[in-house]
């Protein structure tokens, strides 16, 4: 039996191991918390619209299952030439047939961003975000600020979609409370025209949720650094905030930097449309590597986003060829004819469905429904992943 170690377990790790494992590979699945988290839907866990633990599910669960191996221990070192990988227990992991890289992205730090908290950032913040808005709630009025910000190097790396998300979130709990006019919030990013890859209509609706909801924007302008309690932009002015949620761009993850795999500029794993990893001509590695999700470069338009149906996309694609190519076979998959940017945008009572790729472009408002529709996802997502309803194809 040909055996697979694949690191970390988040949308493209937990769907390559399950791809491999019907397959008949045995498969080891490393990662350094024991559940998995939903992160799309873990918008709703600050304003307390969804339980934290409703959001996770037990790997131990998903490992009984799929029948995978399970290791939790945080990968501390990768050397693929070695066929060798460091856990922070001190294991090794050596001897596999195909490593698969999956261990998701790291944010970009900006001085002074302790005095900021990120829904992107580890699971628990979502919950001291919670704590931060309630306290605000008790006091029945004051200034939130939201924003995020992009990576020069690599325009893939931005997750402005949860900013959004949870700021219309926010102004929906307000208005429930009768608090509304006693808050004054405001959006904030460098670019111009932040959430423009969603495309343009998109954008006018965003555009269209600002103005109903009364958020200020202030945009267009770098961020310097954070202070206690404010934004600090190039230009020298400032934003003033109880409370700063701010979503930083992303990079590679700093143990692939330090590893033996190529790297782009911005950190991120180098792979082809197969998602196999790009080694230099004369490079010898004794197992077949690959690299998916958040962790992996993502080639293609302008308007490409690293988003988990991708690391979906990524994770059935390498499974597809590390099969093929144990089997003999010549056909091989890519990746990169299914990109798209695909996002059913909460505001906390309805949504807008957004979709956009080479050819179109599509915004749906969804009053009610949308809200309704990725609630019944989440539920989805947890009984699909746990066989006790069929998938859908490609979801
Ligand atoms: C708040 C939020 C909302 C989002 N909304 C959407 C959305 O609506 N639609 C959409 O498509 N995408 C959305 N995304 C993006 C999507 O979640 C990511 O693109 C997706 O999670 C990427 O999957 P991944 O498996 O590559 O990385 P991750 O899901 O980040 O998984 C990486 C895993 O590796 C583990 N890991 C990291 N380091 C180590 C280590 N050293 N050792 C062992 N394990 C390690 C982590 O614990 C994690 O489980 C959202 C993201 C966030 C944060």
């Amino acid at each position: 039996m040909k055996h697979v170690v694949i690191l970390g377990a988040g949308f493209a790790g937990l769907e390559a191991a399950i791809c491999l494992r019907r397959k008949d590979y045995r498969v080891t699945l490393v990662s350094d918390r024991d559940f998995f988290f939903v992160s799309p839907t873990s918008i709703w866990i600050p304003t307390r619209e969804l339980e934290f633990a409703a959001n996770c599910i037990d790997l131990k669960e998903l490992q009984e299952v799929h029948g995978f191996e399970l290791v939790i221990d945080r990968v501390k070192a990768i050397r693929a030439r070695d066929g060798e990988v460091d856990l922070a227990s001190g294991a090794r992991l050596s001897g596999y047939d195909h490593l698969v890289v999956a261990m998701g992205m790291e944010k970009i730090a900006l001085p002074g961003m302790e005095h900021t908290l990120s829904i992107c950032g580890p699971p628990e913040n979502s919950l001291k975000i919670r704590d931060r808005l309630d306290a605000l709630v008790a006091k029945a009025g004051g200034k939130i600020a939201m924003g995020f910000g992009g990576n020069p190097k690599d325009s893939s790396a931005v997750r402005g979609g949860p900013a959004f998300e949870v700021l219309f979130n926010v102004h929906h709990l307000l208005v429930k409370n009768g608090l509304r006019d006693r808050f004054e919030l405001t959006f904030f990013a460098p670019m111009a025209k932040p959430g423009v890859r969603l495309g343009e209509k998109a954008l006018s609706k965003i555009d269209t949720f600002f103005s109903r909801m009364s958020i200020q924007r202030r945009v267009g302008k770098k961020i310097l650094r954070f202070e206690p309690e404010t934004v600090i932009f190039e230009d020298g002015s400032r934003l003033n905030a109880d409370f700063i949620m701010y979503i930083p761009g992303g990079r590679g993850h700093q143990v692939l930097i330090e590893s033996d795999l190529p790297t782009t500029e911005a950190g991120f794993v180098r792979v082809d449309d197969q998602c196999r990893v790009v080694f230099e001509e004369n490079a010898d590695c004794p197992a077949s590597v690959y690299a998916i999700g958040d962790s992996a470069s993502l080639e293609g338009p302008e308007w490409r986003a690293k988003q988990g149906h991708i690391a979906e996309v990524m994770a059935r694609t390498a499974a597809f060829n590390i099969v093929a190519a144990d089997s003999g076979h010549s056909e091989r998959r890519g990746h990169r004819d299914h990109l798209n940017v695909l996002c059913v945008m909460d505001s906390g009572n309805g949504a807008a469905f957004v979709y956009r790729d080479n050819n179109h472009g599509v915004v749906l408002p969804m009053p009610f429904l949308g809200h309704a529709l990725k609630k019944g996802w989440l539920r989805y997502f947890r009984l699909s992943k746990l066989n006790r309803i069929p998938r859908l194809p490609g979801m």
